[in-house]
């Protein structure tokens, strides 16, 4: 899974280079206290997929990209005729 912006509720900050989840130390700490009190509580904690972070289909031949590219045609925009050098 890749994530794009920080996986904290509260937060929708990009995240930096070499971050897979938080934004921040800030955040981080902040989902895990968090964790840790549901824990505590004898309670599941998990935190809610965003949409921005689901995984999407990067290849237009498969998936729901692929009508709305046969549709819009841009097939003669991928098929170069000369090689440039
Ligand atoms: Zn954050």
């Amino acid at each position: 899974m890749v994530n794009v912006v920080c996986i904290s509720e509260s937060c929708n900050e990009a995240l930096p280079e070499n971050s897979t989840k938080y934004c921040s130390n800030r955040c981080y700490k902040r989902e895990s206290q968090r964790a840790y009190r549901a824990k505590k509580d004898g309670k599941d904690y998990e935190l809610p997929v965003k949409e921005l972070n689901q995984p999407k289909s990067a290849t237009v031949r498969r998936g729901s990209l692929y009508k709305k590219f046969i549709a819009v045609s841009y097939t003669h925009l991928t098929l170069p005729t000369k090689r440039i050098v």
